[in-house]
C-alpha cells in the first residue's frame, strides 16, 4: 500500500475529528487522552531541546557582535510584522462591525471570564528574563530564560575554547539527540492532532458560533490576509522563498498549533519543519524561533485588534484615533508578553482594554469562543515565527559549529 505522507495524515485525522465530535457531542471526550499525552510529549521536548540547539548555534558563532544584531533584527522584525497584524485586526474590526446589534444569549457570557488575573507589568516581564537560577528555568520551562542561559553558555564556550570542547561536543550529541526525539514524537501527530481537537467540537457543538459568526469570521479573514499578503510578501523579498513552498512545509506546524492553541508547545514542529522542509540552519531556528514562540504574537494581535472593536461597538463606544493608536502600540507590546499557551491571549486583552478605558466585562462576551478564536491565533503566531526563521537565516544565518558540520 502507498504510504500517505505526513501532512495529508495530519489533515485526515482533523476531518475525522470534526466529523465524529459533532457526530457524538461531548461523550467524544473519551479520546482527550490521546490529544494530551501527544502534547506532554511534544513538551517534555523543548526545555533541553531549545538548550542543547542554541548553545551549538551560538559557541559556533561566538561572535558577540553578531549575537547582538541577529537579536537585534529579530526583534525588529517580529515586533515589526505584529504592529502590522494589530492594524490588520482593527481593519476587519471595522469592516465586519461584529458588536453591531448583537444580541447575546445570556447564558453565553461567561461571568467569570472577567475576573482574569492582571498580567504584569513591562518592566517586570524583562527582568524575569533573568534566571535567578538556570536550572529552575530549565525545570519550569521558562523559555525566554533558558535562551538567556544558552545564550551565554554558548558564548562562553566559544570565549574558553579549547578547553570547553568537552562541554561542546557534548552539546552538539545532545542536541542531535534531542532532534531524533522529536522526530520520534512527531510521528503521533495525527493521533495527537485527532485527540486535541474532537473533543473541542464535540464540547462547543456548533450552535455557539452563531451569535459571535462575525467576530469569528473577521478574525478568519485578518488571519488569512497576514498570512497571504505579509507573510507572502516578507518570505518572498526578505527570504528568497516562494510563499507557497514555504506553507507547504510549515503546514503541519500550522495543522497542529491550529488543534493545540499552543505556539509554545507545537515549537518542536515548528524547528522540525522549518529545518527540514525550508532548508533553515539549526543555529538560526533554534535563536529565532524559541524567541518568536514568546514574543512573536501576529494571530494574538490580530484577534486583540478585533476584540477591541467588538468590544467598543458592543458597549456603543466610539474610539478616537488616539486611542487606535494606543491599541496598536499596546497590543504589541502585549503580544511579546503573551505565553504560547492557550488562552494566554484572553488575559492580554485585559492590558489593552484597560490602557483605553473599555470596560473589562466585555471580555466575558467573548470567553466562550476564545478557544476557536485561539485556534486560528495560534496558527498565525506559528507560521509567524517560521517567516522570521526563514528571513533571518537568509539574510544572516547563524550556522552551526563548523566543527559539527564537518566532523559529522
Ligand atoms: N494560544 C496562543 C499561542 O499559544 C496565545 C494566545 O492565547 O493568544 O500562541
Amino acid at each position: 500500500m502507498k504510504k500517505i505522507n505526513f501532512l495529508t495524515q495530519i489533515l485526515i485525522a482533523f476531518v475525522a475529528a470534526v466529523i465524529l465530535g459533532a457526530i457524538f457531542g461531548p461523550d467524544i471526550a473519551v479520546v482527550a487522552p490521546l490529544g494530551d499525552a501527544f502534547l506532554r510529549l511534544i513538551q517534555f521536548i523543548i526545555a533541553p531541546l531549545i538548550l542543547a540547539t542554541l548553545v551549538v548555534g551560538v559557541a559556533g558563532t561566538g561572535d558577540l557582535q553578531k549575537m547582538g544584531r541577529l537579536g537585534g533584527k529579530t526583534v525588529a522584525y517580529y515586533l515589526a510584522t505584529s504592529a502590522i497584524a494589530i492594524s490588520l485586526g482593527l481593519g476587519m474590526g471595522f469592516l465586519f462591525s461584529p458588536g453591531a446589534g448583537v444580541d447575546i444569549p445570556p447564558e453565553s457570557i461567561d461571568e467569570t471570564a472577567a475576573d482574569v488575573e492582571q498580567p504584569e507589568g513591562v518592566v517586570d516581564t524583562l527582568l524575569n528574563i533573568i534566571p535567578t537560577n538556570p536550572f529552575e528555568a530549565l525545570v519550569e520551562g521558562n523559555i525566554l530564560q533558558i535562551i538567556f542561559f544558552a545564550l551565554f553558555l554558548g558564548i562562553a564556550i566559544a570565549a574558553v575554547g579549547q578547553k570547553a570542547r568537552p562541554v561542546l561536543t557534548f552539546f552538539e550529541g545532545f542536541s542531535e539527540v534531542m532532534f531524533k526525539i522529536t522526530s520520534f514524537v512527531i510521528l503521533l501527530a495525527p493521533i495527537g492532532v485527532f485527540g486535541l481537537v474532537a473533543p473541542i467540537v464535540g464540547d462547543h457543538g456548533l450552535a455557539i458560533l452563531l451569535p459571535l459568526g462575525k467576530v469569528i469570521l473577521a478574525v478568519a479573514t485578518a488571519c488569512i490576509l497576514h498570512v497571504a499578503i505579509t507573510y507572502g510578501l516578507a518570505v518572498k523579498t526578505l527570504g528568497r522563498m516562494s510563499p507557497i513552498k514555504f506553507l507547504k512545509g510549515i503546514a503541519p506546524a500550522g495543522i497542529f498549533a491550529f488543534s493545540s492553541a499552543s505556539s509554545a508547545g507545537t515549537l518542536p514542529i515548528t524547528m522540525k519543519n522549518t529545518t527540514e522542509n525550508l532548508g533553515v540552519s539549526k543555529g538560526t531556528s533554534s535563536f529565532v524561533l524559541p524567541l518568536g514562540a514568546t514574543i512573536n504574537m501576529d494571530g494574538t494581535a490580530i484577534y486583540q485588534g478585533v476584540a477591541v472593536l467588538f468590544i467598543a461597538q458592543f458597549y456603543g463606544i466610539e474610539l478616537t484615533m488616539m486611542q487606535l493608536l494606543m491599541v496598536v502600540l499596546i497590543a504589541t507590546l502585549a503580544s511579546i508578553g503573551t505565553a504560547g499557551v492557550p488562552g494566554a491571549g484572553l488575559i492580554m486583552l485585559t492590558l489593552v482594554l484597560t490602557s483605553i478605558d473599555l470596560p473589562l466585562e466585555g471580555i466575558a462576551l467573548i470567553a466562550g469562543i476564545d478557544r476557536i478564536l485561539d485556534m486560528f491565533r495560534t496558527s498565525v503566531n506559528v507560521v509567524g515565527d517560521a517567516t522570521g526563521a526563514v528571513v533571518i537565516d537568509r539574510n544572516e544565518p547563524l550556522d552551526e559549529d563548523e566543527h559539527t558540520a564537518e566532523e559529522k
